[in-house]
């Protein structure tokens, strides 16, 4: 991992913050950096970059970035992989064969708002609407985050998911679901608890790499209550493992939660060997499995991230026998129009 220099930790306007309003995610939301304007204060950019945040009509995902990952990508050079995974780039216009707005085909499994029924015994449980940090490869570019609205209304699901016994798996995700307020996540959880059929729950969220203070000892009180309960985090490179990151991974895992890590696997981003070693190395010594590696979904716009199946396949055959087998992925692709996801191999 490249060595970082401590930088002040600034807002959109360049003042330096203090510490507890730093540490307050509360704080980090509301001021996420949205406009060209902001992130030029913050971060010195390049020319492709200057070129993609002067046409904001190719992007296609909006800018937003918390204060917390708009420092990290600071303390970074220019030059750094992560940077294209947060800022926009002109090839986002770019629609190529095969791709589309909604690659999973959620639409058409919806069975009650908000709720997707695409394997037997799961279901995906779409809680937020909105992200921390946009991903600009994200696969549901259709559903942008969108700070401030009214997040979904989370009834109907549960009545849906306790008139199908055969549903034992409720997978939240959305957005991030751990946006939500701290009440709204455990009445959320209280209410698919009720459900006696439901075994597992799982939460899909970023906010470790994003906005690790997010996980504070308050919501990791609510999430331990309602166990067994695993959380899917999103990690992709090794940088995102900043000092705040380990400890919130620490406070999860001190509360008996198992994590796992899902990684899209993006050109120019992390599709090498070093870079694949380094995080998955690094999530297995913080307590973290790597479960799935992602071929990048068909959506409208990421065919700059997207590497090619035999390079994929190809990173994971090097890494097998040289880190322990704890550290290796599934290679999975997710079909495109909703056909579920299937193991690629090595
Ligand atoms: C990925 C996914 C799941 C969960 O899949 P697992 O392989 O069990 O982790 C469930 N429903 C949908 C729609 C999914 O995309």
């Amino acid at each position: 991992m490249t060595p970082r220099p401590s930088v002040p930790r600034r807002a959109a306007n360049g003042a330096v913050v203090p510490a507890t309003l730093w540490r307050d995610w509360r704080w980090q939301l509301a001021h996420r950096l949205r406009t060209p304007e902001a992130l030029t204060a913050l971060l010195p950019l390049t020319p492709a970059e200057r070129r993609a945040l002067a046409a904001p009509s190719a992007w296609r995902m909006p800018l937003l970035l918390t204060p917390s990952t708009a420092s990290l990508l600071a303390t970074l050079p220019p030059s750094h992989p992560l940077r294209r995974a947060h800022l926009p780039d002109l090839r986002e216009a770019r629609h190529a064969p095969a791709e589309y707005p909604d690659p999973l085909g959620e639409d058409a499994h919806q069975v009650a708002p908000h709720l997707i029924h695409a394997s037997p015994h799961t279901v995906l449980f779409l809680v937020a609407r909105d992200c921390a940090t946009a991903c600009r490869y994200c696969t549901r570019a259709h559903l942008p985050p969108c700070p401030g609205c009214p997040p979904p209304d989370p009834a109907p699901a549960p009545r849906w998911i306790a008139a199908h016994p055969e549903i034992t798996d409720v997978l939240l995700s959305g957005g991030d679901p751990l946006l939500l307020p701290d009440e709204t996540i455990d009445a959320l959880l209280t209410s698919l608890r009720a459900i006696p059929h439901v075994r597992l729950l799982r939460i899909g969220t970023k906010v470790p790499a994003t906005l690790p203070m997010r996980i504070t000892p308050a919501l990791v009180r609510i999430l331990r209550a309602h166990r067994p309960l695993w959380l899917s985090l999103h990690f992709t490179h090794p940088d995102e493992l900043t000092p705040d990151t380990k400890k919130s991974l620490r406070l999860l895992l001190d509360a008996g939660l198992p994590l796992c890590s899902q990684t899209v696997l993006l050109h120019h981003v992390n599709d090498d060997e070093p870079t694949l070693r380094a995080l998955f190395e690094n999530l297995v010594l913080n307590g973290v499995k790597p479960y799935y590696l992602h071929y990048t979904d068909a959506a409208e716009g990421t065919a700059h991230f997207r590497a090619s199946i035999p390079r994929g396949r190809a990173l994971l055959r090097a890494l097998n026998g040289t880190v322990p087998g704890y550290a290796i992925p599934l290679f999975m692709q997710d079909t495109p129009g909703g056909g579920g996801k299937h193991p690629l191999g090595p």
